[in-house]
């Protein structure tokens, strides 16, 4: 019999935020393949085999589920947020590409899920509800060089700003950097969203002027929007503040 392999995204962290396309792949796989925090959020029932992993081997996880699904099996290979943004779609397409033909015989789908960045505006109202770019500040899979200049040239461009992986203890530089580069070319208070945990008991939501952004407001469980230079604040009593990029810009 042929198995399947499907990637998925398991949303921001509320069960209600994951969509019931991918709900129903579950329910219908033998086998979910990914970091452990991801897979420990599928309910375990009979049948169901739950293979978690560290973070840091995307790419042999992808071996994995792909010739566990050559082999019969429902594989889902799960993701936060979106599988293809920064996550285990592009992993599984890179195994593909260099891995056996055979692999290339696989029914492979994609199942989108709601993204951090995506939760977190809606948070706040609609920062990104102009144009705007998403950076991953982690230099990791490539050189600090090239985001430092995706920055400058996304300032310059007048893009708001979504910046996923901002800090991790092992990079604790990364966004200090990033920080002295925006003030140095920005020169304005545009508002800065740290929205940490979105849509979790623990999500925290604070939003302040660029000048006043400091590198301890992010975790690698945070995400940070950056406006343009049209980003806007509407103050309201007794509620909480709201930050939008108008649809328009002046001719
Ligand atoms: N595929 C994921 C992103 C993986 S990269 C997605 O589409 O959301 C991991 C980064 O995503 C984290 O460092 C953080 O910047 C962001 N992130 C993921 N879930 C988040 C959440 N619930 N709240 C805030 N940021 C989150």
């Amino acid at each position: 019999m042929m198995g399947w392999l499907k990637i998925v995204g398991m949303g921001p962290g509320d069960e209600t935020l994951v969509t019931p396309q991918v709900q129903d792949a579950l329910a219908k796989a033998s086998d979910v393949i990914g970091y452990f925090p991801y897979v420990e959020r599928v309910s375990e029932r009979p049948g169901l085999r739950l293979h978690g992993s560290d973070n840091r081997f995307e790419l042999d996880r992808a071996k994995h589920a792909l010739q566990l699904a050559l082999e019969g099996n429902k594989v889902i290979v799960v993701s936060s947020g979106d599988p293809g943004v920064f996550a285990m779609a592009a992993a599984v397409f890179e195994a593909v590409e260099v891995g056996p033909e055979t692999w290339r015989t696989i029914e492979i789908d994609v199942l989108p899920g709601i993204t951090a960045m995506l939760a977190a505006a809606a948070r706040v109202g609609a920062p990104l509800g102009h144009d705007f770019c998403t950076i991953n500040l982690s230099d990791n899979l490539k050189p600090w060089k090239i985001i430092e200049q995706r920055l400058r040239l996304a300032v310059e461009a007048d893009f708001a700003m979504a910046f996923y992986n901002p800090r991790s203890k092992s990079r604790p530089q990364s966004f200090d950097k990033a920080l002295r580069i925006l003030n140095s070319i920005c020169k304005d208070t545009r508002p800065v969203i740290f929205a940490r945990a979105v849509s979790s008991p623990q999500e925290t939501i604070s939003i302040v002027p660029l000048t006043e952004a400091t590198p301890h407001m992010a975790d690698m469980r945070t995400m940070v929007i950056v406006g343009s230079s049209q980003t806007r604040i509407i103050h309201r009593p007794e509620k909480s503040a709201i930050v939008y990029t108008p649809r328009s810009l002046a001719p």
